[in-house]
């Protein structure tokens, strides 16, 4: 089941807005129903449902409902009509009471305005949500330090926000809200207000700190860039409609109409796609297997190589159909014939940072997680292929 599941949700401004619903049903635009009605259209009829651990960006220029919709979500703003399902749950349905736990425990929002307490210490800003709470001191404390030092603001507890740069002050923001350790962060344009350098790094921790935690994460942005950096998936908004809602790449590749081309036109797609975007599954063998093993796979999946990992997926090398047939010959073991000097990546490294190493090799090039597990190939055609703005096949055994 998705975490978060939206259905049809609409939300106009303006009076008796249910005035509105009729025509935007009969697909009246934004405009048109100003004109006509003097109602503002804030999201319009937006479905999509949100994964557990997914960071699910909401995109779109100034004015196109980003903000009103994660308002939505929490009820900070109450729907014109539609759904809201959290975990199967009706949040429109919930009373106050049921609302505000919602809001306590299972989704916490983070705003540009860091919206600090300047006489408060950062620990104690840490601190303000399970203090409304009423969680007894010490386990509020013991909260909010760990929160405070998962965001990298160790020793910092008794500084006064106005003594932290602006990225520390977001992080202080970020830390209140993880304290409460809900199982939703609505980020609002929390990073639109810091420095560029700052905001990039503030990015890089916080798909970090998502790997770690496991949490799921709406964020607004109206930077492509920053989208494309962060999102698993993107909704792309105009006019308080979701005009796609894809992976970075799918966005990227095949936008679903002009609106979508012209917003991502520009893109320089070699310093937005990684090896992770363009990976294809490879053939594998366990070490543990034999050479004779290793060449009835190779000949089953029609390649001439096969990349061969220890138990637990760690890659140690390649070996080829020749070698494996050599070594069945001298009744040797697979390690005797395993070529070892496999090029590698990590998953996050830029196409833009490959050519050079993919030019140079004539093997695909290994993606290896830091624990250095293949986690798939990366074979020149497939570059030039996404490069040229093509979509990039699920999987294939192209070696
Ligand atoms: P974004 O966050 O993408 O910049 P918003 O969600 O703030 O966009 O705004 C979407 C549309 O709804 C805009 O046309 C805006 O003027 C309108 N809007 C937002 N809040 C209100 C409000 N409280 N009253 C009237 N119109 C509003
Ligand atoms: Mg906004």
């Amino acid at each position: 089941m998705p975490i978060l599941e939206v259905k049809q949700l609409t939300k106009v401004f303006g009076s008796d807005p249910k005035r509105a619903l009729p025509l935007l049903e009969q697909g009246w635009s934004k405009e048109k129903i100003l004109q006509e009605s003097r109602l503002t259209v804030g999201v319009n009829q937006a479905s999509f449902s949100i994964e557990q651990g997914e960071i699910f960006v909401i995109m779109g220029l100034s004015g196109s409902g980003k903000s009103t919709l994660v308002r939505l979500l929490n009820r900070l703003i109450e729907p014109t009509s539609g759904q809201v399902l959290f975990e199967g749950t009706d949040v429109l349905k919930m009373n106050p009471e049921a609302l505000r736990q919602f809001r306590r425990k299972n989704i916490g929002m983070v705003f540009q305005k860091f919206g600090l307490f300047p006489h408060r210490t950062v620990l104690q800003n840490a601190e303000y949500g399970l203090e409304v709470q009423g969680i007894p001191k010490k386990e509020r404390t013991e909260k909010a330090m760990e929160a405070l030092s998962l965001v990298g603001l160790n020793g910092w507890e008794h500084s006064r926000p106005d003594q932290l740069s602006g990225g520390m002050q977001q992080r202080v923001g970020l830390a209140r809200v993880l304290a409460n350790d809900p199982d939703i962060l609505l980020m609002d344009e929390a990073f639109s207000a810091l420095d560029p350098l700052i905001r990039k790094d503030m990015q890089q921790e916080l798909v970090e700190l998502q790997s770690k935690m496991q949490k799921t994460i709406v964020f607004i942005t109206h930077d492509l860039d920053e989208a494309l950096r962060i999102g698993d998936r993107i909704a792309l908004m105009k006019d308080g409609t979701v005009v796609q809602i894809g992976t970075p790449e799918e966005i990227l590749i095949q936008p679903a109409n002009k609106y979508v081309e012209r917003f991502v036109e520009d893109v320089d797609l070699s310093k937005v796609l990684t090896a992770a975007h363009v990976m294809r599954k490879p053939e594998t063998v366990s070490i543990e297997r034999g050479p004779r093993v290793a060449l009835q796979l190779m000949r089953e999946s029609g390649v001439s190589s096969l990349y061969v990992t220890d138990k637990s997926k760690k890659l140690i090398g390649i070996v080829t159909a020749d070698d494996a047939a050599q070594a069945i010959k001298d009744g040797s073991a697979l390690e005797a014939v395993l070529q070892l000097d496999v090029p590698k990546v990590l998953p996050d490294m830029l196409l833009n940072d490959m050519f050079d190493l993919i030019s140079s090799t004539r093997l695909p090039v290994a993606v290896v997680d830091e624990d250095e597990r293949l986690k798939g190939i990366v074979i020149k055609g497939s570059v030039l292929s996404a490069l040229a703005g093509n979509a990039v096949p699920e999987a294939g055994n192209g070696i």
